[in-house]
């Protein structure tokens, strides 16, 4: 436990909680990052990452994370691998628990990102890890040879797809509508190739196998018909979830339930700011992140020597 008023304390570890770190720190102000027990958020789970900025040749989604750890840290900010389990935010100062220990800071930055979803099946927890995974990066050398599923229509389901038929023998994308959200070139991507092949209008209803996955069961959307679908494992790929449940009643969420904020990342409750994936159900890019978590510490800085 510190006995210290810290200016920024940052929830949360990933793009916007780096940057954040890193913005604030380098500002002289005292920070700190409870970063829970996985630092990196969902880039611990891509692969290449082609689209941040000064990568020509892209970048491991890890190894960005670690990058941007390593600056945070180079300024001066304090690092815990922990999970927040408390919070008290009105005031001038605010709090926050890790258990017993408490953290007091004239500012807060709620960086908590969001995490995967799952279709919510039975058997799908039955068989979690037996054959069903969220991470085609972590997971896909285990299917080797075998024929997957990847469920979803968004730009995650067609980057597992493409990511697991580096190893599987084929992969089937199944969505429940007969066209993907995600964007084009990606689609182009799961279209060309030549291991990839679609099933449209459809909805995994069922996971069946004993110890480990052996296929799904399919409904069709238009039609209702169900039919069996023999496969060797099956990757969910439907979109995320905000980590917000710290925040219930103290801080409003829309109805997808991401943290309600202002333009300058500002929430209702004065020194307290959100950035990244927490608080935008739209574009949730590393890059997006990145840029609010700037914008949030920059934010913080103007409000603490406002109240000098
Ligand atoms: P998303 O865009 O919200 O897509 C979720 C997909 O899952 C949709 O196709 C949706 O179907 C489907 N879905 C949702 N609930 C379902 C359910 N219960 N059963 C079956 N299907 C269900 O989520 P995402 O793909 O995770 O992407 C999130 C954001 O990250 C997007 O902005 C995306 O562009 C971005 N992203 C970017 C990259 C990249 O640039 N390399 C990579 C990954 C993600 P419907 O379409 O019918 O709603």
């Amino acid at each position: 436990m510190s006995e210290k008023v810290y200016d920024v304390l940052i929830i949360g570890a990933g793009p916007a909680g780096y940057t954040a770190a890193i913005y604030a720190a380098r500002a002289s102000l005292k920070t700190i990052m409870i970063a829970g027990d996985s630092p990196g958020g969902q880039l611990l789970l891509t692969s290449e990452v082609e689209n941040f900025p000064g990568f020509k040749d892209g970048i491991m989604g890890p190894e960005l994370m670690d990058e941007m750890k390593a600056q945070a840290v180079r300024f001066g900010t304090e690092m815990r691998t922990d999970f927040v389990t408390k919070v008290v935010l009105e005031g001038e100062i605010k709090k926050a628990w890790v258990g017993n220990d408490e953290y007091q800071a004239k500012t807060v930055i709620i960086s908590t990102g969001a995490s995967a979803n799952w279709l919510g099946l039975e058997n799908e927890t039955r068989l979690m890890g037996k054959g069903i995974s969220a991470c085609a990066t972590c997971d896909g050398f285990f299917f080797t040879d075998k024929h997957v599923v990847v469920v979803g229509g968004g730009d995650s389901a067609m980057e597992e797809a493409l990511t697991l038929a580096k190893f599987a023998s084929k992969v089937t994308i199944v969505h429940r509508r007969d066209e993907f959200r995600a964007s084009k070139i990606m689609q182009q991507r799961v279209k060309d190739h030549e291991k990839i092949d679609i099933i449209w209008n459809s909805a995994v209803v069922d996971v069946l196998g004993d110890d480990f996955v052996s296929g799904v069961k399919l409904k069709d959307t238009n039609t209702d018909k169900e039919t069996q679908f023999d496969c060797e494992g099956l990757f969910v790929a439907i979109g995320h979830t905000p980590a917000t449940k710290l925040f219930a009643d103290i801080l409003p969420t829309n109805e997808k339930g991401y943290l309600e904020i202002n333009h300058d990342t500002s929430t209702k409750i004065p020194g307290v700011f959100a950035a990244g994936d927490v608080a935008d159900a739209r574009y949730r890019q590393a890059i997006t992140a990145a840029g609010e978590g700037c914008k949030a510490a920059l934010e913080a800085e103007h409000y603490i020597e406002s109240k000098v």
